[in-house]
């Protein structure tokens, strides 16, 4: 089976090297030195100023709302993965849907005011399949309204806005390293921010709240990344151009073969894009199913990334229905893209959504291409086919 994505896996000699000196040291986990290595290599990567390592990116989502002492309620995204809402609830958050923006599919900055309540103290937000957010206008709605911004960047490993890191938006961005994603520890992720007071207590929180051997100031839980997982994570960064640039080409073939007649997600304008997902959206959800099986049929096993809306989750009612989300999320499709996927897998993809699709006689309204983005051409159009980013670095 052809699955949407396959984990990466870095050179194993290397890997065993790290392994090697794991037993050399006996030093397993608690702030070991491969952690150390790779929380410094990934803040100089990313270019943040505070990065600080967790077990997975759930809880580093939970620490980030303490560290924050959040209470009351969060306005968030009703189109994410479900640990985004689930999270808030699981700390006592209420969390309160906003509608998406039906272009970039991320939480839409203008429908966020609206729904505000007395107890709102946050807005919570995904860069969804690696899209930025509007970071701009989101902290100016915070700033206005005192709310604190928590991005959930778990898709947005190496996303570039302006031409800085994504992840040094809002108050704290947090980052997925389990081993669907992009970039992997295995399980893993981090908290990022640059405001260091706020990342000293992020540790603490990650530690059972543990100063030192004797002193222990208030209440804390375990989020440590191992040395074994750190270990992997140091292997996979070694190839980040390798995975992004087989990643850009993967998705680039998509995008030319496909974007005529099928709607994809409008990239933030002067942002750039990690290609972790390949999302389209069908007609409608008819549409979908018979693609998706006849696609199943041919081994390959595309997913609805994010499906169900997360407004009509059962443990948060009652919602108001978002309805941009709902809609979407019925007619989502993640297709398989990650380094290695065989070139006439991608063919048979192409292919079999092409032909349910050629009953459509009217092509698609003209789509709106970001012009210009930070390290990007938007090539123009009239020589192409079809739309296409092209990365001029
Ligand atoms: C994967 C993911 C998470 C959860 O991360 P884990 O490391 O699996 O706990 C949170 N939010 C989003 C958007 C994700 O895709």
């Amino acid at each position: 089976m052809i699955n949407v994505t396959r984990s990466y896996l870095g050179n194993k000699a290397k890997f065993l090297g790290y392994v090697d000196s794991i037993y050399a040291t006996g030093w397993l986990t608690n702030h070991g030195p491969l952690v150390t290595e790779l929380e410094e290599r990934l803040r100089d990567y990313l270019g943040v100023r505070n990065i600080i390592l967790t077990n997975n990116g759930t809880l580093a989502l939970q620490i980030a709302y303490r560290a924050l002492n959040l209470t009351g309620s969060a306005i968030t995204t009703p189109f994410s993965f479900v640990a985004t809402t689930s999270s808030l609830q699981w700390e006592g958050i209420r969390p309160i849907f906003a509608d998406i923006d039906k272009a970039t599919w991320n939480l839409d900055p203008k429908a966020i005011e609206a729904r505000i309540e007395a107890d709102t103290q946050a807005i919570v937000a995904t860069h969804v399949f690696g899209n930025a957010c509007d970071v701009e206008t989101i902290a100016q709605v915070a700033q206005q309204h005192r709310l604190k911004v928590i991005y959930d960047g778990a898709h947005a490993f190496s996303v570039r806005y302006k031409n800085h890191s994504v992840f040094n938006w809002g108050d704290i961005s947090t980052l997925s390293f389990h081993a669907t994603k992009l970039f992997h520890t295995i399980e893993g992720g981090a908290i990022v921010t640059d405001d260091d007071a706020l990342a000293a207590r992020i540790r603490l929180l990650c530690n059972f709240g543990i100063v030192d051997t004797d002193i222990i100031d208030g209440i804390g839980i375990n989020a440590k990344l191992n040395e074994f997982a750190a270990a992997m994570g140091l292997c996979i960064l070694d190839d980040m151009a390798l995975i992004l640039e087989q990643r850009e080409e993967i998705a680039s073939r998509y995008e030319h073969q496909l974007g005529d007649h099928f709607d994809l997600q409008l990239q933030q304008a002067d942002s750039q894009r990690n290609h972790s997902y390949f999302p389209i959206a069908l007609t409608d959800e008819t549409q979908l199913l018979r693609c998706r099986a006849a696609l199943m049929d041919k081994g390959i096993n595309p997913r609805r990334y994010f499906y169900p809306s997360l407004d009509t989750l059962s443990y948060v009612q009652p919602q108001i229905p978002q309805p941009e989300s709902r809609a979407l999320s019925r007619r989502v499709l993640c297709l398989p893209i990650y380094p290695g996927l065989p070139r006439h897998v991608q063919n048979t993809v192409i292919e079999t959504l092409l032909k349910d699709s050629s009953h459509r006689s009217q092509p698609q309204a003209e789509r709106i291409w970001p012009q210009v983005t930070a390290g990007w051409l938007v090539e123009d159009r009239a020589n192409l086919s079809a739309p296409m980013c092209k990365r001029i670095y």
